[in-house]
């Protein structure tokens, strides 16, 4: 195909039409569909893949084969009644941000490869900022997701901590250096230790401090602090949705000289919301903060955020030189990210900002944690156990003995009306509710709720 004549415009004109009905027609079927997936990866993978074709089809048959099988292998996260992991639809006007970012292939690396790449992430950065209360003046950078953004405000933290005892990690690497005493709570996201493992801070060194029966971290047991330290701290528990005591660590920990950070994933959102008040008080007194744009506000994957408060220590830590880079003008996306060459995810930020608005946002927090406590309350009145205190989008619930709340989430993953996944909390299985998504109703509570509550009453008939 020739990019440059008028027939191979027509087709590329066909083309997304194409795409825009098939994709039209998924979306259009998600309030409808069964939530889990119809087939599994090895059956996708045997259907897509005989040998290496070696000529090439057309496009137009390419996106069909795609869309027939494909489709079949896909779970409804992006409708209305998925509540596993903690996930997150896209709200439309970033669904369509992204469509055109991906016609636009702009490589977001500096101004000179894109300056809408990098000037929708300034606009992007400001509006994240002002929304969630955090320092104006702070450095970010845009990654896929709460993992690396874990990993870029640390690298920013061990920086720092080790440069305040004289030690310049960028230039002599960790060898013979300063010890960095790192602490986490008990209940820390596993991708944070991932992110400690890939500083060379090692996965298992940091000392865990003990936790509340909601997994906040107990500041009467931080440890004691002295030389090059970092605290992390967790706002919003993927089991509990509760939140660390940020602001009383801050306190506790900056006195000593630690840099605290905090891993608000999906959590930090919350600030968005002037309801949900007292927990996220003095979150803002930390050094750095992740988050992930593709939970809470709704992008498409793969969105996370690193926010840092002295942006000099990030920018150090993530930029680099060569003769062929552009001169700095104004902020250069690549001095913040672990990336170089990265797709530009600013846009689908800004739209989605853009089209729910400051009060958009905050409505769509507190519908969630609307819906979240309507499952509790519904799941209580028909004599369930609710282990979690429902502070926020989050709802931990157990059926009975272990066995028979695998085998109610089992059945009710089977039985596709809506999609929850398991967990373990204080040494008991339970089932997760995760509302996160702006396409949920009251609707769907109330179908899930009763889909929930149906398997449950035959479980027991089968057991009784
Ligand atoms: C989801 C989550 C992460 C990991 O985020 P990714 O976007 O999957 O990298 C880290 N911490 C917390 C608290 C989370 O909820």
């Amino acid at each position: 195909m020739r990019a440059d004549t008028s027939e191979s415009r027509e087709s590329i004109r066909e083309l997304l039409g194409d795409v825009r009905e098939r994709a039209a027609r998924f979306l259009e079927s998600l309030p409808e569909r069964r939530v889990n997936a119809a087939r599994g990866a090895d059956d996708l993978a045997q259907a897509l893949g005989d040998a290496l074709p070696r000529r090439g089809r057309p496009a137009s048959e390419v996106l069909e084969q795609l869309d027939k099988i494909g489709s079949q292998g896909t779970v409804a996260s992006a409708g209305p009644r998925y509540f596993g992991f903690v996930t997150g639809g896209a709200v439309p006007a970033s669904l369509a941000a992204n469509w055109l970012a991906a016609a636009w292939d702009q490589n977001a690396f500096s101004e000179a490869s894109s300056p809408i790449g990098a000037g929708v992430e300034s606009v992007a950065l400001r509006w994240v900022l002002e929304l969630l209360d955090l320092p104006e003046t702070s450095g970010a950078a845009f990654v896929t997701g709460a993992t690396m953004a874990n990993f870029a405000a640390l690298a920013a933290a061990r920086r720092s901590v080790l440069l305040a005892h004289g030690w310049d990690v960028d230039r002599t690497g960790l060898h013979g250096g300063p010890e960095i005493t790192l602490v986490a709570g008990e209940q820390a996201h596993a991708t944070l230790f991932k992110a400690f493992g890939m500083l060379g801070l090692g996965r298992e060194r940091a000392i865990r401090v003990p936790v509340d029966g909601q997994g906040r971290m107990r500041v009467d047991a931080l440890p004691n602090i002295a030389g090059p330290a970092i605290v992390c701290t967790q706002v919003g528990d993927v089991n509990t949705g509760a939140f660390d005591p940020v602001g009383a660590i801050c306190d506790a920990a900056k006195q000593e000289g630690a840099w605290v950070h905090v891993d608000g994933a999906f959590g930090l959102w919350a600030r968005a919301s002037p309801q949900l008040g007292a927990p996220v008080e003095g979150i803002e007194r930390a050094d750095s903060w992740a988050t992930d744009a593709h939970k809470w506000l709704n992008v498409p994957y793969d969105s996370g955020l690193a926010i840092v408060r002295d942006a000099d220590a990030l920018r150090r830590a993530m930029s680099l030189q060569a003769a062929y880079l552009p001169e700095r003008a104004g902020r250069e996306p690549f001095d913040y990210t672990p990336e170089s060459s990265r797709r530009a995810r600013g846009l689908e930020i800004w739209a989605a900002i853009a089209s729910l608005g400051r009060d958009g946002l905050a409505e769509l927090v507190e519908r969630c944690c609307r819906h979240a406590q309507r499952f509790a309350e519904g799941l209580r009145g028909a004599g369930c156990e609710v282990l979690n205190d429902v502070v926020l989008n989050q709802v931990l619930v157990s059926f009975g003995d272990d066995r028979t709340t695998s085998e109610v989430i089992r059945r009710v993953q089977r039985d596709g009306t809506c999609w929850c996944g398991g967990t373990l909390w204080g040494g008991r299985t339970a089932m997760r509710i995760s509302v996160s998504s702006w396409a949920t109703t009251s609707d769907d509570v109330e179908r899930s709720l009763a889909a929930i509550l149906n398997v449950v009453r035959d479980v027991a008939r089968k057991r009784g």
